[in-house]
């Protein structure tokens, strides 16, 4: 299937490693023009590099920490200097967090919200414009199971995807009339370097390891027992991403292995 998105161009923050750079290698693939950002520069030089090697495409590498108004600014002005604009924004960068809301300060919620919200709220308002200019574009939030069925021990990681998804319904109704799509994806459970840092500090102390912590909770959770590559969920992205989505408008869609027990 040909999925018309070639010499379109994307950024994907978090795209140096796990779903933003599976995505990143997947869009690639379809002659997608590739702008990753992440904190680490260096990683995200990296990422870019073999892109560009792999797929033949344009890429950048943005170092910037999304949860910062004043990187975001630095941002969009060296995307925006270097590009005229973009049509494909997928607002990927995020982590877990790990505490209990009576002893949280408002600090830790103020960071995720930053981070979950405010860096897509941001890089919409700066970016659409330049999406609109191009004729339309795609916008994809990705938030997270998380966002409809709580893990126990992240309450601001919850609370926040799940303001993101509301936020990308609202969004979407906004920009439409701009031929600019906006969809949120919920994963479920996926295999990347963030999961195996939840794992270590879940077990630290305890006479388990990582791995099994990881295998017992695939097993718990999944009706298909496993947890997802980041390439698995990376196909959706592209899927939505691309013209054959058309009529994918302002909803939420879970990759989950069927582990979201109602809709
Ligand atoms: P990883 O930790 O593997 O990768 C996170 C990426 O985001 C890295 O490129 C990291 O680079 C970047 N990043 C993190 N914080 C910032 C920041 N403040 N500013 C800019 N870049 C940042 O995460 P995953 O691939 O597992 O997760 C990606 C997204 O998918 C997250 O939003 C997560 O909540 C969501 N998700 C993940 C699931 C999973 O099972 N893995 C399930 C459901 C949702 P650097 O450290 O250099 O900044």
């Amino acid at each position: 299937m040909d999925l018309a998105l070639s010499g379109k161009r994307a950024l994907i923050t978090g795209g140096s490693v796990g779903i933003g750079l599976a995505v990143a290698h997947a869009l690639a693939a379809e002659g997608v023009h590739i702008a990753i950002c992440a904190r680490n520069g260096d990683r995200a030089q990296a990422a870019a590099d073999a892109i560009a090697q792999t797929h033949g495409v344009e890429t950048l590498a943005l170092p910037a920490d999304v949860a910062q108004a004043a990187d975001i600014n630095h941002l969009v002005t060296a995307l925006t200097s270097a590009w005229d604009g973009i049509d494909i924004l997928i607002n990927n960068a995020g982590t877990g967090s790990e505490e209990k809301i009576l002893t949280a300060p408002d600090d830790k919620w103020q960071y995720y919200w930053d981070l979950h919200v405010m860096a897509a709220v941001r890089l919409s308002r700066a970016l659409a414009p330049t999406m609109k200019t191009r004729g339309g574009g795609a916008i994809i939030n990705n938030a997270s199971i998380c966002a409809t069925q709580p893990l126990y021990y992240e309450p601001i990681y919850n609370t926040t995807k799940s303001a993101l998804v509301m936020f990308s319904k609202c969004l979407a109704n906004e920009l439409i009339p701009d031929d600019i799509r906006v969809n949120t994806i919920n994963p479920g459970l996926v295999l990347t370097p963030d999961w195996r840092k939840t794992a270590g500090i879940l077990t630290e102390g305890t006479d388990r390891t990582a791995d099994d912590y990881l295998n017992q909770i695939a097993e718990d959770n999944t009706p298909i027992k496993r947890f997802a590559s980041p390439e698995e969920v990376a196909n959706f992205f592209v899927f939505l991403c691309s013209p054959k989505a058309s009529y994918c408008v302002g909803s939420t869609y879970y990759v989950d292995g069927g582990w979201l027990k109602v809709t």
